[in-house]
């Protein structure tokens, strides 16, 4: 079996070695187990399902959580020079699904979102290709996001079972321990499943974590951080709004290689950042936590967080896509006072108040029929990943002919659970920034993991780390880099107070 691999990492791949685990994960593939590998970002875990296609006989499906993610795979798999592969999302037309749906069991690779395979033709025309793999990518979604706003995660375990219930190989690279329970259970693994969990520490990443007394001080710093380090970065930010801002900031003392990136642009203009930053046109992307999945960049100098996530396990991630070339890069986080009561408003936005529950139930009671999402906006101004939410709850308790107050205080107390289960995770965020000991430690022992065996050069600000490391040309444009410092920065905190 080894030999075989061997040669088709070769042919196909044009690679030498195998890396820690894919081995082991692809041989427990290949046995037929339902298998959850947890390895690093950036540590090969696309291998894992990809080689394995070369002795399977029938195609592979790889559920991916975004479109952007798929298409970056398909175009990385063709670039090998593998044609069989394609996605289906809802980019291509009804013609052309049509024609895809009916000639699947030629393809080796079939990536879709768990949206697409609500629908019963293309579940048919999966269920007809006989998939002799069903793979989760980005599996901490289902976690993340399955039990809120993208409800058909939660229902893949079905969808496997309906397919015959190929193997399922679940990848990921951070969960914690109940997180990976949750996966488990909720991809229905059977009894004689594979864990294969290794380090997802990332030697090669330095942590820090600064305090600032106030958001000026924080937008000097990270101008200095921009003017000094050797890039490319990224700058992560909570909200649309700021990665604009910080951008302009930027602009405005000088800066040019720098652009946005977030949710509300559109796609032609997300491709355009993304492709100029992959390309290093771009040195900095101020963005919000819209931006990195799928960005397959090796040489991303220092993440920075304007803003901290809501959870350590976004933390990593973001952090993740530094370094992947495994070269020293920095992980930043700068933090002033008035930094905590973001994420918890945030974390509540995501589900409907009360008030806007109580609306909408008796708003679609009252209409005796069905009603589009546009007249409950209207009637309620539930965002849209509240209806979302709410719509999944309402149609699972569909058919039990509950009255109005009944479901209220049912799908409420469901909010509230979900609530405080986000708030605890913001907690352990909280916490582990406020740390006094080594971070790394502690953000490994988050998930589960034991500390690193041998010291670590640059670990993170408590163990010891030296900024000047990371320093390196100045990408400021010479002409601007002798403005007088202070009356520089007086122009931008003014900007920046608007
Ligand atoms: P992730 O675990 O984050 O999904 P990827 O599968 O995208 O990581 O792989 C990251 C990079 O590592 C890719 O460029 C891939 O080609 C490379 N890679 C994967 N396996 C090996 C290997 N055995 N030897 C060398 N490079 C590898
Ligand atoms: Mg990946």
């Amino acid at each position: 079996m080894n030999k075989q691999m061997k040669n088709i990492l070769k042919t196909y791949f044009q690679l030498d070695h195998f890396r820690t685990g894919q081995i082991e994960i692809i041989e427990a593939v290949l046995q037929k187990h339902d298998v959850l590998a947890m390895l690093p970002t950036g540590g090969g875990k696309s291998l894992c399902y990809q080689l394995p296609a070369y002795i399977l006989e029938a195609p592979i499906l790889i559920i991916s959580p975004l479109l952007s993610l798929m298409e970056d795979q398909v175009e990385q798999i063709k670039l090998r020079g593998e044609k069989r592969v394609i996605a289906l999302n809802s980019t291509i037309s009804i013609n052309e699904r049509k024609r895809y749906l009916t000639s699947l069991k030629h393809y080796r690779y079939i990536y879709a979102s768990p949206e697409i395979l609500q629908s019963d033709y293309v579940l048919r025309a999966l269920k007809d290709a006989k998939i002799s793999l069903f793979v989760v990518d980005e599996a901490h979604c289902i976690s993340q996001w399955g039990h809120d706003f993208r409800p058909d995660y939660s229902k893949l375990g079905s969808i496997i079972k309906e397919l015959d219930h190929p193997p399922c190989l679940a990848l990921t690279a951070t969960a914690t321990k109940e997180v990976v329970e949750d996966i488990k259970n909720t991809l229905q693994f059977r009894s004689h499943s594979k864990t294969f969990i290794y380090s997802i520490n990332r030697p090669n990443i330095a942590l820090a974590v600064e305090k600032h007394a106030s958001i000026d001080e924080k937008i000097g710093r990270i101008l200095s951080l921009v003017r000094s380090l050797k890039g490319p970065g990224v700058i992560y930010c909570s909200s649309r709004l700021w990665a604009e801002r910080l951008a302009q900031i930027l602009i405005d003392t000088g800066f040019n290689e720098v652009g946005y990136y977030h949710g509300g642009m559109d796609q032609e203009q997300r491709i355009l950042i993304q492709q100029q930053f992959l390309y290093n046109q771009l040195q900095v992307v101020c963005c919000t936590n819209a931006f990195g999945m799928g960005i397959n960049k090796q040489n991303i100098r220092f993440v920075i967080h304007f803003h901290f996530p809501s959870q350590l396990e976004s933390y990593m991630q973001e952090i993740g896509r530094a370094g992947r070339d495994g070269l020293p890069s920095l992980a930043i986080t700068l933090l002033t006072e008035s930094d905590y009561e973001v994420p918890k408003v945030l974390v509540e936005s995501e589900f409907p108040s009360y008030e806007k529950l109580y609306r909408t139930i008796y708003y679609i009671h009252g209409k005796q029929q069905s009603v589009s999402f546009n007249e409950i906006q209207e009637q309620s101004g539930l965002t849209d990943i509240q209806w979302r939410y709410l719509e999944y709850h309402l149609s699972a308790l569909r058919g039990r002919y509950l009255d109005p107050d009944t479901l209220i205080t049912r799908i409420w107390t469901e909010i509230e659970k979900r609530i405080m289960v986000k708030h605890k995770k913001l907690l352990k965020m909280t916490d582990w920034l406020n740390t006094d000991g080594c971070k790394r430690q502690k953000l490994l022992a988050y998930f589960n993991e034991q500390p690193p065996v041998h010291t670590i050069e640059n670990c993170c600000d408590f163990c010891g780390m030296a900024y000047k490391d990371f320093e390196g040309e100045s990408h400021y444009q010479t002409q601007t880099a002798d403005i007088e410092w202070e009356r520089e920065l007086y122009a931008i905190f003014h900007k920046a107070s608007d």
